[in-house]
């Protein structure tokens, strides 16, 4: 029997960190996991869930519209803010409580308490000054949206994380930043019936995504009769008399908004966690330095998700969790497998995206061919909505194989999950064709897209107004 405490002690009960302690637990070691706030982490108390919840609720107003089409006479639909945020409430608080109730049936101990490194094999416990002793540590304190504080005016601004809980929706809401956030936010904001303006400094929202997926959705959201201003930051933001806001933007303009919402990124919880006492190195940025195994610079301590800012998404945390255990009591190094991951943004319309855009795989590969189709989905036939879903495949010439998928319109992200099986699998463009089309569906657009749309050589390529 060790002289610690405990054989694993982990720090932060989101979705990484719990799935760590439960499975160390039932691997029979004595496992401690301490949170300050509310099991879940981001992913389930102010990410995600909830953030998908607002999705769907969004989306009624655009259902309401196509019903007409299909025989329905919807009366004027009236929405009621505060009623969806009891229903968000509850259905968080269920899922927390789930949360909870696996941990403890793990035999992990549940310590509701922030908890602090003292040393390499010592924790504080904030909440009653307890010191606790552990053989491995690991830290899963996930990130926080970026409170900016370089920007005039920030304490006006709200973050995600407010956005879950506002007393009242806004009658008009700017955003800024052009990611995930920004983008999901900005439709869910327009849909509950909120002006909104999206302030990106780029030239084109979601960066590092397919060019074709960037711009369709772009005028996508415009057509909607959301405002996007690309190529421009908010520079001061100011309280008026009669309590709004006052942005004034790079580009000379200042508009008038309720709200201001921050999504430029997130920063890693590191602060204040005796990372420095224990000898836990970070990088410029905060978030804690590991190596392929998730180890850190302390042989005994180990951290995975978001706090190492590696690829902030909650399967990937699980993942790194699951590779952490076989490593540190497994027997069996397991380095995080980090490619070709699928991942969808859940703006509307929806992205769903694996494998490389165009721009890389042309970069990479001497020739590419690039399959692409961009149609009226079926569903948006009698309810006359003008919406166009997009799809697009990239082919390594040389190897046939298919090396990027990206997908634009309704369940592009469910669609996105089932190629990412097939990318991982090392699918070709042959299979695909040899593939039998389910119909009649959006998807099976993709296995009959047989001729190349065009083909890209190595230095061909002409680069679109990218940053
Ligand atoms: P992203 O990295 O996606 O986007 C950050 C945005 O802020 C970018 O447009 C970036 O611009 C901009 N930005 C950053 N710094 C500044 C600055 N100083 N001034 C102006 N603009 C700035 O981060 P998010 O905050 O949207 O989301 C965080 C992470 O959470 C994501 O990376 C993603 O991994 C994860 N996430 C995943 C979701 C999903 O899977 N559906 C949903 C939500 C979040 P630029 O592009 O020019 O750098």
């Amino acid at each position: 029997m060790s002289s610690f405490d405990y054989d694993l002690f982990v720090i932060g009960g989101g979705s990484g960190g719990v799935r760590a302690a439960r499975v160390a637990a039932a691997l029979g070691k004595r496992v401690a996991i301490a949170e300050e706030y509310r099991f879940g982490g981001t992913c389930v108390i102010r990410g995600c869930v909830p953030k998908k919840l607002f999705v769907y609720a969004s989306q009624y107003s655009e259902h309401f519209e196509d019903a007409d089409g299909y025989g329905w006479r919807v009366p004027p639909a009236r929405f009621d803010w505060n009623a969806l945020l009891a229903a968000k409430d509850r259905e968080i608080a269920r899922l927390e409580g789930i949360y909870r109730r696996n941990v403890e049936s793990s035999g992990a101990r549940i310590l509701d308490t922030r908890a602090e490194l003292v040393d390499r094999h010592m924790v504080r416990l904030v909440e009653d000054g307890r010191i606790i002793t552990a053989d491995q540590i690991l830290i899963a304190t996930g990130g926080r949206p970026s409170p900016h504080p370089a920007l005039k005016g920030h304490e006006y601004c709200i973050t995600s994380n407010e956005a879950f809980h506002l007393a009242t929706l806004p009658k008009a809401i700017m955003i800024g930043g052009g990611g995930y956030i920004a983008v999901e936010f900005a439709n869910i904001f327009h849909g509950l019936g909120v002006e909104t303006t999206l302030v990106y400094r780029g030239v084109e929202i979601l960066n590092r995504f397919d060019d074709d997926l960037r711009a369709g959705l772009h005028e996508a959201m415009e057509n909607k009769g959301i405002e996007i201003v690309c190529r421009a930051v908010a520079e001061e933001v100011a309280r008026r008399e009669d309590g709004r806001l006052d942005v004034k933007l790079s580009n000379g303009e200042t508009r008038i908004v309720d709200q201001f919402m921050l999504a430029m990124g997130r920063s890693p919880n590191t602060e204040g966690l005796g990372l420095e006492a224990a000898g836990v190195e970070t990088s410029a940025t905060g978030a804690i330095v590991v190596d392929c195994y998730s180890h850190t610079s302390v042989e005994n301590i180990w951290a995975i998700g978001d706090v190492t800012d590696r690829m902030q998404l909650t399967p990937m945390a699980i993942h790194e969790a699951m590779s952490f255990v076989e490593t540190a009591f497994g027997g069996n190094p397991t380095a995080p497998d980090h490619d070709l991951v699928a991942t969808a943004v859940f703006s509307q319309p929806e992205i769903g995206t694996v494998g490389l855009a165009e721009h890389e795989a042309a970069k990479a590969l001497e020739e590419i061919e690039v399959y692409h189709a961009a149609f009226r989905p079926m569903r948006n036939t009698l309810s006359g909505r003008n919406e166009k879903m997009l799809m697009k495949l990239i082919v390594d010439a040389a190897s046939r194989k298919v090396v990027g998928a990206h997908i634009m319109g309704p369940d592009a992200g469910e669609m996105a999950q089932l190629l990412g099986i097939s990318l991982k699998a090392g699918v070709t463009k042959d299979d695909f064709d040899r593939t039998m089309a389910v119909h009649p569906t959006a998807a099976e657009e993709l296995v009959t897209m047989y001729q190349p749309s065009y083909r890209v050589r190595k230095g061909d390529m002409k680069p679109r107004d990218r940053e």
